[in-house]
């Protein structure tokens, strides 16, 4: 499809469970909406492997194929889809303006952003090479691949003493790795996880090297204590980064309402965003949750807020 200028009554920014969940619902309304993909399609389940925790696939499916089955069920009811990154948003005015990087514009009366959120990552070569491999970003998702073995978390926050505290339940034992002498995270996370028998602490440390073979994907962990300068190396097969998330919002800042962390905020319990007749679903909006079911979950309320409200628009 080629766009020059194209109105479009709704579009949806971004192609993951959120963003396809909302063009299956909003296709089926009839409301023949364009699904804008972006460089990375698919969102975070493009990087996953096993899926085992979404409803209606008994023996789990591989995130790049469930993906792709999404994406037929958004075009089966009439989704358009059209890739190339926005590179600048106009909420001023209505219709919405769109600018694509190569210099198209879209324009649309209504607006799902389902951009997502992406894991802040170490940044090492041998974290990327194993990642998959015993190297994960998601305990919720990856946690149940690692029962009875030893794994490390790293991070300080909240979302690292969560993990770890959920991968206790299920690993032999957990090692919490954190660059300080001091967690980030809230007092009640920090006291249950220094508690937890489970669970050991290396203070003051970073990751310098995930070790493994190709058989076998990562089989131990070399860490450097910053204040001692020492590398240790420990047998551990799998690594959870919980170093943070980034949400996908650069675009929308200043032209919507976000948290102090970023993510766009929308009145509770609804997808609505500040502006009229943009909704948000999926981890650009959730930062506790961050599960595809959650986000489909949302992508289907973003369509049906996006129906009623366009719905009242015409009277
Ligand atoms: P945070 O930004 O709170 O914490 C990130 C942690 O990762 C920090 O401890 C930070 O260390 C560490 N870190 C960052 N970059 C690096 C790096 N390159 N190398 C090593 N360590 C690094 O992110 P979270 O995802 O934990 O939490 C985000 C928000 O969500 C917070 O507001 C949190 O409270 C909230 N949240 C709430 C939950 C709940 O209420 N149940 C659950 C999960 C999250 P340092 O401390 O040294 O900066």
């Amino acid at each position: 499809m080629s766009a020059k200028f194209q109105h479009h009554k709704l579009i949806i920014l971004g192609s993951g469970p959120a963003g396809l969940t909302a063009a299956i619902y909003a296709a089926r309304a009839i409301l023949n909406p364009v699904v804008v993909s972006g460089r990375e399609a698919g969102g975070q389940l493009m990087i996953t492997t096993d899926v085992e925790n979404y409803p209606g696939f008994p023996e789990g499916i591989q995130g790049p194929e469930m993906m792709d089955l999404l994406k037929a069920q958004a075009a089966r009811f009439g989704t358009e889809f059209f890739s190339g990154d926005v590179v600048e948003v106009d909420f001023s005015q209505r219709p919405f303006k769109l600018f694509l990087e190569n210099n198209d514009t879209l324009t649309c009366d209504s607006l799902i952003i389902s951009t997502g959120a992406s894991a802040r990552w170490l940044g090492m070569d041998s974290e990327k090479k194993y990642s998959g491999k015993g190297v994960s970003a998601c305990a919720t998702c990856d946690g149940f691949f690692f029962r009875d073995q030893n794994v490390a978390v790293v991070g300080g926050g909240d979302t690292a003493l969560e993990e770890a505290l959920y991968l206790a339940n299920i690993c032999k034992s957990v090692t919490l790795i954190h660059r300080r002498d001091e967690f980030r995270g809230s007092k009640i996370m920090q006291k249950r996880a220094i508690d937890h028998e489970k669970i050991s602490i290396f203070w003051d440390t970073v990751v310098e090297e995930v070790v493994g073979n190709p058989k076998d994907g990562m089989t131990s962990l070399k860490v450097r204590n910053v204040k001692t300068e020492k590398v240790t190396e420990h047998p551990l097969t799998g690594m959870f980064v919980a170093i943070g998330h980034i949400p996908n919002t650069g675009l929308f800042k200043d032209k919507l309402n976000l948290n102090e962390n970023g993510y766009v905020k929308v009145t509770p319990g609804t997808t609505y965003t500040s502006v009229e007749g943009v909704f948000a679903s999926g981890d650009v909006q959730d930062h506790v949750y961050r599960q595809a079911v959650t986000a489909a979950g949302t992508g289907c309320m973003a369509a049906i807020d996006a129906e009623r409200w366009l719905a009242e628009q015409v009277g």
